[in-house]
């Protein structure tokens, strides 16, 4: 049985407003990490909410381990579900030691197994050495970890991290992020990570729900949405590739500004759409003719993010290996790698 199952969701706040959650289903495998990924006011938070039993869904039904826990007929309190949750604010309290805000939730079970639980929370998350001390000595990272090792210790089925990492400085959260799943796997709890962040979502999640003014958009793995968007919404947020507007010229041939591509797969209907064509996928190579020039560069380490203007004044970017090095007002001719572009009719 999935660990988690969303049955036609749905969440309004008033009737006037679009609902924040409109019916939305999908479940997840146990032991899986979804990503809920959607920009700011998609409804991720709320449907967080809806799950952890803080809202109640108008309409629809939400099972945790195959129990209903909210329908039309059955509805079980918030404390009941047996789960845990992380915050992006931490919401330690600040008059407790590291070692009390871990052991809060475990008043009800046993001293000697409760002190086990704690012991293993704090090596699991990596706090060793630090169970004396008050939030106000930690860093923001050392506080997420204690929050996370609060949520662990009473071994619930499910954990709901509601854009736990987006608090912390870039590389803190990088290395939080890793770790994260690392010890979700370990300890084989499931969870459900909401963030706004397309990167995060992929790198963490085993699969990615992508959510847009309440609706799932799609949902898959991280490649699969990656490779194979659905729809032009996802494709850009997700993927920050090009998009171009394209026409089409035969079957199977479609024109664009900086050049004619052949899509074989006919799947689209209509003769106008956008070509969504992958910031690595493009190929730069220098060529006096050539209508596209380089406008400015960024060395990122590994490789070159160049950013390129069309003679109608379209801005590109493209990713590169290092070995391509042309200086910026450099004319190029554009190819692509193999990859196949997409084409999107909604513009
Ligand atoms: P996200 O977490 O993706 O940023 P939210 O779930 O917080 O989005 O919000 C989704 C929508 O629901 C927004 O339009 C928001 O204004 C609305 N909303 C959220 N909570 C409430 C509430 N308690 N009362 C009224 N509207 C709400
Ligand atoms: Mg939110």
């Amino acid at each position: 049985t999935p660990i988690l199952e969303l049955e036609g969701v749905t969440k309004s706040f008033s009737a006037e407003q679009v609902p924040a959650v409109a019916d939305l289903s999908l479940s997840v495998p146990p032991g899986d990490i979804l990503g809920l990924l959607g920009p700011s006011g998609c409804g991720k938070t709320t449907l967080l909410r809806l799950i952890a039993g803080f809202e109640r869904p108008n309409l629809g039904k939400i099972q945790i381990g195959g129990q209903v826990v909210a329908s039309e007929s059955k509805w079980i309190p918030p404390e009941q579900r047996q789960l845990g949750m992380v915050f992006q604010d931490y919401a330690l309290f600040p008059h407790l030691t590291v070692l009390e805000n871990i052991g809060f939730g475990l008043q009800n079970i046993g001293k000697v197994e409760a002190n086990q639980r704690i012991t293993e929370a704090i090596a699991l998350v990596g706090l060793k050495g630090l169970e004396k001390r008050y939030p106000y000595e930690l860093s923001g990272g050392q506080q997420q970890r204690v929050a996370l090792a609060r949520a662990l210790a009473p071994r619930p089925k499910l954990i709901l991290l509601d854009e736990a990492l987006s608090n912390l400085d870039r590389q803190v959260r990088d290395r939080l992020r890793e770790e994260v799943r690392h010890i979700l796997k370990s300890a084989g709890i499931s969870a459900v990570f909401v963030t706004h962040d397309q990167q995060e979502a992929l790198a963490i999640s085993d699969l990615v729900a992508v959510m847009r003014q309440g609706h799932l958009e799609q949902w898959g793995t991280p490649e699969s949405i990656y490779t194979k968007p659905a729809s032009r919404f996802v494709a850009s947020f997700v993927t920050q590739a090009n998009f171009l507007a394209a026409k089409r010229l035969s079957a199977d041939l479609w024109e664009t500004e900086i050049g004619c591509f052949e899509l074989p797969q006919n799947y689209v209907n209509g003769d106008t759409g956008e070509l969504m064509i992958r910031q690595e996928d493009l190929i730069l190579k220098a060529d006096p003719e050539g209508k596209v020039r380089i406008c400015d560069r960024q060395f990122l380490g590994r490789e070159y993010r160049y950013c390129l203007q069309t003679s109608s004044g379209k801005e590109l970017h493209a990713l590169t290996d290092k070995e391509t090095d042309l200086s910026i007002g450099t004319p190029v001719q554009l190819y692509l790698t193999r990859q196949q572009p997409q084409i999107f009719m909604e513009m």
